[in-house]
């Protein structure tokens, strides 16, 4: 029997409910898979320092490095209780970029998906998705501001400063269009490279290296698309849409405007992909206003689940198993409480009454 180690981190506010339900659809995918999977739950983000000192413990990490894969659930505190942690030991900065780092997942793909049969739960304007949604947004994940050096201070006026910098070089650059460009080919053969060229630098060495890389691809049609430019479009009309590549911050933004345009951020899973381990996650935080109330949407999670079974084991056919139960659950007229009711049709289940019923679906 095959088996593969998973380190499973739940994180924090709503991580433990929604991984529950994710580990619930995995077993189901086992028993009938003939697949063993073998969970390493490791303790990883705001609760982890409140409980072992530091946000990602020495444990975590051995056991991360040893795992084919990682399923990692949401991390986060509230903002008074991110307050009694020292600034550089918060759980973003002290777990989370530095699992990146770790294992260079530098391609985050999102996927925005909303059937047409499930228009509804979008907050645009049925003639704009009657159609559904269906693109991915691929974000480099381990570059650009977010990861440059920082420096604060006081300056010679007495004023405080703060000064944080954005770079790339041309080789992380391309490692992550060569993704876009590989996903673009394998869909539609469109690709929307996201930027600012006409105001960062980074961004005109982003767009150079897009037209060199181009040419490999001669199938693929590349549109170029001024991130502020991209933010209108995606509301506009979605559907022109189906590969889009952009850099950290600005796929940190654009990929939650695209929650809303499915409905809700609960229904964004996501697999962020290195040379030698990948990690998995919803593409939202810990949502500590839902938290512990049995209500949060699992199929971030559930999702992120089927981006794994596909991505780092070659399980295509049951990733595709869990989308379509996903995808029935809503079908049979279930939604959950952020999705809302929008036709008031709909019965509006728990997180865990999701999970029983996408395991129900898998077995139907
Ligand atoms: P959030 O993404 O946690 O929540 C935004 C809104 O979406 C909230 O109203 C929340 O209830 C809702 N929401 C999110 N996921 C949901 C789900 N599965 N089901 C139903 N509703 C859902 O953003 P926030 O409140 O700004 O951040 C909370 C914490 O999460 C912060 O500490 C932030 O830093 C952290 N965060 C972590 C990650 C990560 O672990 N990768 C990503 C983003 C934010």
């Amino acid at each position: 029997m095959k088996e593969y180690a998973i380190a499973v981190l739940e994180g924090d506010g709503i991580g433990p409910e929604i991984m529950r339900e994710a580990v619930k659809v995995l077993e189901a995918v086992s028993a009938k898979a003939g697949v063993r999977f073998n969970l390493l739950k490791m303790p990883f983000g705001g609760q982890a320092y409140f409980n072992y000192g530091h946000a990602f413990p020495g444990e975590t990490i051995a056991a991360c490095d040893k795992a084919d894969a990682i399923l990692k659930g949401p991390i986060g505190l509230g903002v008074e209780e991110a307050r009694r942690i020292p600034v550089e030991k918060q759980p973003e900065r002290s777990a989370l970029l530095p699992l990146r780092k770790r294992y260079n997942t530098f391609a985050n793909y999102r996927p925005v998906y909303l059937p047409p049969e499930l228009a509804d739960f979008s907050p645009l304007k049925r003639e704009i998705v009657k159609d559904g949604i269906d693109f991915v947004m691929i974000r480099e994940l381990i570059g650009g501001l977010y990861f440059g050096g920082k420096e604060e201070g006081t300056d010679q006026n007495g004023l405080r400063y703060v000064k944080e910098t954005l770079e790339y070089d041309e080789q992380e650059i391309a490692q992550i269009l060569e993704v876009a460009f590989e996903e673009a080919r394998r869909r539609k053969k469109v690709l929307h490279n996201v930027h600012k060229s006409n105001v960062l630098m980074s961004s005109v060495l982003w767009n150079d290296v897009s037209r060199e890389i181009a040419v490999q691809y001669p199938d693929v049609e590349v549109r170029h698309v001024i991130v502020d430019a991209a933010a209108a479009a995606l509301v506009l009309n979605p559907r022109q849409f189906d590969v889009m590549v952009m850099e950290n911050m600005f796929g940190d933004i654009l990929s939650d405007l695209a929650g809303g345009l499915v409905g809700s951020l609960g229904l964004m899973p996501s697999a962020c992909v290195g040379p030698e381990k990948a990690y998995y996650e919803p593409a939202h935080g810990s949502a500590p206003d839902i938290a512990g109330r049995g209500i949060a949407n699992p199929y971030s999670m559930i999702g992120s689940v089927a981006l794994m079974l596909e991505k780092s084991f070659g399980m295509e056919e049951e990733a595709g198993r869990i989308w379509a139960a996903m995808r029935r659950v809503f079908a049979e007229g279930a939604t959950t409480a952020d999705l809302g009711n929008p036709d008031g049709t709909r019965t509006v289940v728990s997180t865990a009454e999701f999970g029983d019923r996408v395991v129900a679906a898998l077995d139907a």
